[in-house]
């Protein structure tokens, strides 16, 4: 374990530990580091964002072990990969019993979350009508938001 944990992400290195030990891996100062950046700045953040974060301070890795670290918490179900408007993949935390959809704006690039019970009562009903077993969904939408749009 590191020994700088933050508070509210204890879970988040809980199981993190659990998958290591599943997976016989190490754990490495390094890869701990760059988790702890990325678990400290904004969600929907990109390989390249927290590289460049990473950049800023003492730690360089490289690109490559950036790139590596995320897919390994993606491996272990702990964050989550998504393609917005501009092509970029950007990585959020998946915090356990919480959930909420993607509102993407194409001129600005802003992503606005939200969470709607009906929708998902809704998706719930359609898989089921279909006897298809949901694990999971992701929902995005895409068009301009309140700001761009006067611009349109
Ligand atoms: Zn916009
Ligand atoms: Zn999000």
């Amino acid at each position: 374990m590191v020994d700088t944990v933050k508070v509210g992400h204890e879970w988040f290195w809980e199981r993190l530990d659990q998958y290591l030990a599943k997976s016989q891996l190490k754990h490495s100062k390094q890869r701990n580091f760059i988790i702890e950046e990325f678990l400290q700045m904004k969600t929907h953040v990109s390989a390249e964002e927290l590289y460049s974060q990473l950049k800023t301070m003492d730690h360089n890795p490289g690109l490559a072990t950036v790139y590596r670290t995320l897919n390994l918490l993606k491996d272990a179900a702990l964050v989550d990969q998504k393609q917005f408007s501009d092509g970029k993949s950007v990585f959020e935390v998946m915090e356990p019993g919480s959930h909420h959809d993607h509102l993407i704006c194409l001129t600005c690039h802003k992503v606005i979350e939200f969470e709607n019970e009906e929708i998902e009562r809704l998706q719930e009903q359609v898989a089921k009508k279909l006897g298809f077993k949901l694990t999971k969904h992701s929902l995005e939408l895409f068009g301009h938001c309140s700001d761009c749009v006067k611009t349109l």
